[in-house]
């Protein structure tokens, strides 16, 4: 080998190994999000995106804090940005992510003027909009991986471990905290969650809260990757356990050319090296192809691992018997739109059939709306559709079969109000809170309910509630807030002011429909039983002894001697908060979530409830009458509760 030819096989093989080398450095891409479309490379704001991405990966940056953000330009050319490495590595890591990002970034997402780039190691994102110090939940991703795990409860212990290590990471200046959790034995999983620390204590929280309650618990690993946070377990450590603090691990030592080496030195270091650098990649790409095929990346709520509606088309003929031809016997409840059966498929499955009567004010708009909608959800606290049919003008809903049926079989009927114990409420409360959380922001979309009541909310063979009935629900776009209609459905009693009297429906409406459903759940009282007595309504009798400062005697005489009365307080204090007049006072749900799991968050004070009906008790009602106390209302009958109306 002549010299010119040794050295030019040596530099081809030096730039060889260098660039295996670095990518053996290089961070694991996880997720990307480009939004905007609408900026091109010849741009101000794309010059202004340059100067951002130069400055966030500059030597100054703030490595060792794992944060920064910066801004270029001027409106409405500017640009705002921020890094965000994970919180156990150290800054030489988070340097190497963060300039291998800047450059990534313009590659993966060309010609965007909003974009999040996810890794394992960090996270880089930018904006035309201000995004700092601002909780931004939309464009949430859920990653789960393939292999479900069977373990019981899992989600419980998911959730013990994890809860604390939000309000740690809230209240910590890096906004970081993660933790390993024993169970069932010799089972460890190990979680952590992360805020940028730009938000206050209290949007971290709530956002984490989603964070955690949204994991795919059935699953052996999984992540949730919004914005603002994200969370992450895995049934392995990874995760600097030590100090919190990791090391990168050490780079493979490049070649040196000394001089003094003969050709023969080099060629045996270069080959040796070169089987170590080869023997890496294939680790590596063996590892990131597995982490690749290891997770289904699933952007929360697109429904790609969820079977479409078509797909959910059931033979007429199968359901017919199921249900042993829709037979009396078979026959579970009524509501608004139908009747509803209890069926068994061929293959043992026990279902609940809910058949559309065709006098039903629902339309095939509203029927294809609910399997459309319910079709694309899946979280344990709401019901699951497995089927519909639309042969025959016969329009079938097949949703799973819930053997305690609902919550107002239990709630309303005296006979069966003491099987809810408090612990059960509270349980159920929080339940239904979250699968609400789950409507309203697992998604680029805005799920809002309209028709939240006591009968909708449905209980499995151990008590655990999930919300049913979405044929009412309706998708908003992911910045649309709020929409007006002019044909309202719902229930009496439960529906907000607003919704009842002007048609506008918001998140917030929903939350007054949970607000009535939590002092119903306290009281054992339903809503409607009022409305022949002085009291008139639960909210103003519930207001009421909340103003004369006894907010205990609300509670159903049930539970009331055995029960935590501070929770109990709370849940009133809650109620009240959510069913308020002005939307805008009422708690989103996510921090609905975190005042009913956290003792430490200070509640605002409630003011007077917001009333479809104006009304004011002028009397204790329970001195004068005893009606009061719930009659037994036959549960899953239809009492007229749909309504349809006009705005003024
Ligand atoms: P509305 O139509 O006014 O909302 P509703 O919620 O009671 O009233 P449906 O959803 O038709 O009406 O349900 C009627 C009843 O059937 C419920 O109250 C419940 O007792 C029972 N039911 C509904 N779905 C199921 C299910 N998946 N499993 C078990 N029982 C169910």
């Amino acid at each position: 080998m002549s010299c010119c030819a040794c050295f030019t096989f040596l530099c081809l093989l030096s730039s060889f190994l260098t660039s295996f080398t670095v990518c053996a450095q290089d961070p694991t891409y996880v997720y990307h999000d480009c939004s905007d479309t609408t900026t091109t490379r010849n741009s101000t704001y794309f010059t202004n995106l340059r100067t951002l991405l130069a400055s966030l990966s500059s030597r100054n940056a703030s490595y060792s804090t794992g944060f920064q953000n910066a801004t270029a330009g001027q409106a409405p050319d500017k640009v705002t940005g921020l890094f965000l490495c994970r919180g156990d590595l150290s800054p030489e890591v988070c340097r190497s992510c963060v300039s291998f990002s800047v450059n990534d970034i313009l590659s993966r997402c060309p010609n965007n003027r909003e974009v999040v780039l996810y890794y394992d190691e960090c996270m880089l994102r930018y904006s035309h909009q201000n995004i700092l110090s601002t909780l931004i939940t939309a464009g949430a991703v859920v990653l789960r991986n393939d292999s479900t795990n069977q373990f019981e409860r899992f989600n419980d212990v998911l959730l013990s471990a994890l809860n604390p290590a939000v309000t740690d990471a809230a209240s910590s200046s890096r906004k970081f905290d993660a933790r390993k959790a024993s169970f069932a034995a010799s089972q460890t999983f190990y979680g952590l969650v992360q805020c940028t620390p730009d938000l206050t204590t209290l949007d971290c929280s709530t956002c984490l809260l989603t964070a955690i309650n949204l994991l795919p618990s059935d699953r052996l690993g999984g992540r949730y990757l919004m914005p603002s946070c994200n969370s992450r377990f895995e049934f392995y450590p990874f995760y600097n356990q030590t100090n919190g603090r990791s090391s990168p691990s050490p780079r493979p030592p490049r070649p040196e050319r000394k001089g003094g080496n003969s050709n023969l030195e080099v060629v045996a270091i270069v080959v040796s090296t070169i089987v170590v650098v080869l023997l890496l990649i294939a680790c590596c790409c063996f590892v990131t192809k597995r982490k690749n095929k290891a997770y289904n990346r699933t952007p929360a709520f697109d429904g790609h691992e969820i079977a479409t509606a078509d797909s959910l088309q059931l033979d007429y003929r199968t359901i017919q018997a199921a249900t042993n031809d829709f037979s009396e016997g078979n026959n579970i409840g009524r509501g608004g739109f139908g009747e509803v059966y209890k069926g068994i498929l061929s293959n043992g499955t026990e279902v609940a059939v809910k058949r559309l009567s065709k006098t039903s004010g629902q339309g095939e708009t509203e029927f294809k709306n609910e399997v459309v909608v319910v079709a694309k959800l899946r979280h344990r606290n709401l019901v699951k559709l497995l089927g519909f049919s639309l042969e025959r003008q016969e329009r079938i809903l097949v949703y799973e079969y819930l053997p305690n049926k609902s919550l107002d079989c239990f709630l309303f009927d005296p006979a069966k109000q003491s099987q809810l114990d408090w612990t059960k409420r509270y349980h159920i409360i929080g339940g239904v809170a979250r699968g609400i959380l789950y409507l309203h922001q697992d998604s680029r979309l805005t799920i809002i309910h309209r028709d939240l009541k006591a009968s909708n909310i449905l209980l499995d063979a151990d008590m655990n509630p999930k919300i049913a009935d979405f044929g009412m629900a309706r998708i908003f776009g992911m910045d649309q807030t709020q929409e007006n209609t002019n044909r309202i459905v719902g229930t009496y009693g439960y529906m907000a002011p607003e919704y009842a009297m002007q048609g506008q429906y918001s998140v917030k409406s929903d939350v007054y429909s949970f607000g009535v459903s939590v002092l119903e759940i306290v009281s054992g009282k339903k809503n409607s039983s009022f409305y022949q007595t002085d009291a008139h309504d639960l909210l103003s009798y519930a207001w009421w002894l909340w103003r004369k400062g006894t907010p205990l005697d609300l509670v159903d005489p049930v539970i009331v001697h055995n029960c935590d009365r501070s929770e109990v307080v709370r849940c009133i204090h809650i109620g009240l908060l959510c069913v308020q007049e002005d939307p805008v006072e009422r708690p989103a749900i996510s921090t609905i979530i975190l005042m009913l799991t956290s003792n430490t968050v200070t509640l605002p004070v409630p003011r007077e409830p917001g009333l479809f009906f104006q009304s004011t008790p002028t009397k204790d009602p329970l001195d004068t009458d005893q009606s009061m106390k719930t009659q037994s209302i036959p549960c899953s009958v239809d009492n007229a509760s749909i309504t349809e109306l006009y705005p003024r």
